[in-house]
Formats: C-alpha cells, sequence, structure tokens
C-alpha cells in the first residue's frame, strides 16, 4: 500500500513553526517512504476558518518546500460524513442528547463533589420516548455522542477498555476508553466536529499514517474505536512532541506568534526554519541542513523526544547565517537579481559577503556600499585621515586582483611603519563606513580603483 499522509490545520489563522514541525514530519515521512502526502483542511467551523487563511498556508508550504498531491476542504465533504454518521446511528452508536452546556456543568460538578471522575453519565440514553417529544417541543434540538465501546452489555457500567496502538514516534501507548465522556460528534445544529470527519476523511483517502502532536493522543484512542465502528482497519498514528517558547508557553495560531509568514519576512531562509522545525527535540544535532532532500536522509521520527521541546527563535538567525556562509551564486541568483545584485561582479560579490550576512537582503546593503561608498562619511582623527589619505595615494595600479589587497597594505606598512589595527582599522572604515564586514582583500577587487580613491578623506 502507497504511504499517505495528510497535514490537516483548520485554516482559522496563520501557521507557526509548531504546525510547520507536523506538516515536515509529513511531509519528509512521505519522502524517505515514495509516498504521498494530502492537503486536508480542518474547516468544519465555518464561522473560523477562512479561505484567505487556506492559501496562506499554501503559500507558506510551498515556499518551505512542501508540494501536495492533493488538496481537499472538510467544507466539501459534508455529505461524506453525513453518511458516516447515519452507519453509526443505525449501529446504536451515535445517540441523541438534549442536555445545555448549564446542564452538563451542573452534573460535572455533582460527579465532582462525589469524587466521581467528570466525565458524561449517558443520562440521554435514559431518556423516555415522552422526555424526548418534550424537549423537541420545547424546540431543543439534539446533539449527538458517540457511544465509547467501553462496557460489557450496560452502558451505565462502564470497564477499563484499552485501546493500544504501536506509536511510530513514542512506541507503545494505551488510552482507557472508560476514562473518556462519550465525545460529541454533531452539535445541535447538525453540523460536525472534528473527530468524525477526521476518521471518514482518513478511510476514503487511503490514510496509512496520520502523524500529528502529542496533544492527540486521547483522540486516538477515541478515534481508533471509530475507525472500528466504521469498519475500517485504522492507519498507523505518530504522535511528535510539540515545541513551545523558551519560557515553556505554547505557540498558538491565533497569536500569530512566530507565524512563518513573520519569519519569512524577518528574512529567515525557508531552510534554516524547516531545519529547526524539524531537529529540535530530536536526539540529531540542531544545524542548518541545505536541502529538503538532505534532511529526508536525516530525519529519524523515531528519535522526537517524548517531552516538550523549548526552542529559542534566535537559533534561527544562527542557522540562517549558516546557511547563506554555504550557499552558492548559483542558489543564490535569482534573488540576488531582485535586489539590483546582477553582472560580472555578482558572483565574487556574493563570494565575498556571503560570510557576513543575517539575512540574503543584507547584501543589498554591501552592495549599496560597493558601489556607493559608505551611508555616511566615516569619521577620522586628524591624524588617521592623514594615514588614509597616504595610504590611498600608494594604491598599485590596475588591473586588480585578490591579491592586490596583500601588496597594497606591504606598501603601506612599509611606508607609514603602521601595523595591525592601526593600519587595518581606518581603511576598513574608509573603504566601508563601518567598523566590521567581509574580507577587505575581496572587496577591494569590487570596488577598483576609481571607486576606491573616491573614498579618499
Ligand atoms: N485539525 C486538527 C489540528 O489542527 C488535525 C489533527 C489531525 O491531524 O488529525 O489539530
Amino acid at each position: 500500500m502507497t504511504v499517505t499522509v495528510r497535514f490537516a490545520p483548520s485554516p482559522t489563522g496563520h501557521i507557526h513553526i509548531g504546525n510547520a514541525r507536523t506538516a515536515l514530519f509529513n511531509w519528509l515521512f512521505a519522502m524517505q517512504n515514495g509516498g504521498r502526502f494530502i492537503q486536508r483542511f480542518d474547516d468544519t467551523d465555518l464561522e473560523r476558518s477562512k479561505q484567505e487563511y487556506a492559501d496562506a498556508i499554501l503559500y507558506d508550504l510551498h515556499w518551505l518546500g512542501i508540494f501536495q498531491d492533493g488538496t481537499e476542504y472538510q467544507s466539501r465533504r459534508i455529505d461524506a460524513y453525513e453518511v458516516a454518521a447515519d452507519r453509526l446511528r443505525d449501529a446504536g452508536v451515535l445517540y441523541a442528547c438534549y442536555e445545555t452546556p448549564e446542564e452538563l456543568d451542573l452534573r460535572r460538578k455533582v460527579r465532582r463533589s462525589r469524587g466521581l471522575p467528570p466525565v458524561y453519565g449517558r443520562e440521554a440514553l435514559s431518556l423516555s420516548l415522552e422526555q424526548i417529544a418534550e424537549h423537541e417541543a420545547d424546540g431543543r434540538k439534539p446533539h449527538w455522542r458517540f457511544l465509547l465501546p467501553n462496557f460489557a452489555d450496560n452502558p451505565f457500567e462502564t470497564q477499563r477498555t484499552e485501546v493500544t496502538w504501536t506509536d511510530i514516534v513514542r512506541g507503545e501507548e494505551t488510552v482507557d476508553l472508560a476514562s473518556l465522556s462519550d465525545p460529541v460528534l454533531v452539535r445541535e445544529d447538525g453540523s460536525f466536529l472534528y473527530t468524525l470527519p477526521s476518521v471518514a476523511d482518513d478511510i476514503e483517502m487511503g490514510i496509512t499514517h496520520v502523524i500529528r502532536g502529542d496533544d492527540h493522543i486521547t483522540n486516538t484512542g477515541v478515534q481508533i474505536a471509530l475507525f472500528k465502528a466504521l469498519g475500517a482497519e485504522p492507519p498507523m498514528f505518530g504522535h511528535h512532541n510539540l515545541l513551545t517558547t523558551a519560557s515553556g508557553e505554547g505557540l498558538s495560531k491565533r497569536s500569530g506568534a512566530l507565524s512563518i509568514a513573520g519569519l519569512r519576512e524577518s528574512g529567515i531562509e525557508p531552510m534554516a526554519l524547516a531545519s529547526l522545525a524539524v531537529l529540535v527535540g530530536t536526539s540529531d544535532n540542531v544545524e542548518a541542513v541545505a536541502s529538503m532532500a538532505e534532511l529526508a536522509k536525516r530525519f529519524d521520527i523515531t528519535s522526537t523526544s517524548k517531552s516538550a521541546s523549548k526552542f529559542d527563535p534566535d537559533d534561527l538567525i544562527a542557522l540562517n547565517r549558516s546557511l547563506l556562509l554555504h550557499m552558492s551564486f548559483e542558489t543564490a541568483r535569482d534573488r540576488l537579481v531582485a535586489f539590483g545584485i546582477t553582472g560580472d561582479r555578482a558572483e565574487p560579490f556574493w563570494n565575498a559577503v556571503r560570510g557576513n550576512i543575517e539575512k540574503l537582503s543584507d547584501a543589498a546593503n554591501w552592495w549599496r556600499i560597493v558601489h556607493q561608498g559608505p551611508a555616511n562619511p566615516p569619521e577620522f582623527s586628524d591624524k588617521d585621515a592623514e594615514f588614509v589619505r597616504t595610504a590611498l595615494d600608494l594604491l598599485p595600479p590596475e588591473p586588480w586582483d585578490a591579491g592586490t589587497w596583500k601588496l597594497w597594505t606591504s606598501e603601506v606598512k612599509e611606508k607609514t611603519g603602521r601595523r595591525g589595527g592601526m593600519l587595518f582599522k581606518p581603511l576598513r572604515l574608509a573603504l566601508t563606513g563601518l567598523e566590521s564586514g567581509p574580507e577587505l582583500a575581496d572587496l577591494l577587487p569590487l570596488l577598483d580603483r576609481e571607486g576606491t580613491m573616491a573614498r579618499r578623506p
């Protein structure tokens, strides 16, 4: 059977680095197994779901390097869920309930005060036909619960019922169905909550592996029971740990924190983000991996830790630097064109500056410095100004190459007696206006003689 995975966010906001982890785990797992990756939008909550968010999620995923074999929207598949719900009703495992949220709340409080677990007591199962008729006459609409298979003959006498699976991330996992309330699958207004559509889709779309965050472990117990109630073999499951910020805070689509879009706009490279999102909280080192194919080679889903992983957004900057430092001109070329960095000098320029930039767009600043001079005229002491003038007057004639800097500065050293920082600092300042930056030996040939002389204070 072809390995088939899905990434199933609700389009209720912009996805963040934690969502990217789920998407990438699925994507890399599909890559490793020659499998298929289905994009599914869990958008049955029509009020909160928006097409613009779905579009933004697709954009973010493509930018990251994830390409779908198919895209599905749950809001367009309601008929399939009606069929599944009818099937459960026919089997007697989907039953109508009429309690209001206030009534349920009160019951939970009573159960707690009696030292009982606050699970739903299945009171709706004992409603008489008259009581149901009364509720209907009052204008109450039912919501529908799935009768969990956690009893022998009498649903009011639940017994420990273990659902066990071999999690592809965590190993043996167990959920006791007697510890859970029968989940509501259909709301009063007939709309579906996430639980049933997800299973109906996983069956129909031939999903072989459900890979998602470990906040879904309990759902998996319920959903395995649902697969069986619908006569289907459950897929394999894998639950990865979640990412939290350094202070232990969870990430949320609604808060917009660390969104993929925001990180992209701040100049983070897709592979820096992907490397961190995948490797943090695994036994592998977090380092910048240059391509998805390489990341797929390294990725081992079983090496993921079981506890939440803290990560520091600043690590992204270090990974970005490292990716740029090793980025070939070939790879950078098209994006550099967008900053006007073109022509014969573009390649040596890129090779000169790539080790000194935090984001690719920083190259544009260096291009400006090379072509237009320092952003602000550097300020020198009288002595240094005199020194720089003397030094520039010693510039060798063109043609210039990588050896010109050495040749020139040796001459300057000899003529002025200056060396070390006394020699190099004022020259760097004169040429770039900054105290640090790319190797001057690499920059000098890019400035050429006329451009360098133009910097004479
Ligand atoms: N819409 C669910 C979520 O975003 C999907 C969970 C799943 O993968 O089944 O958490």
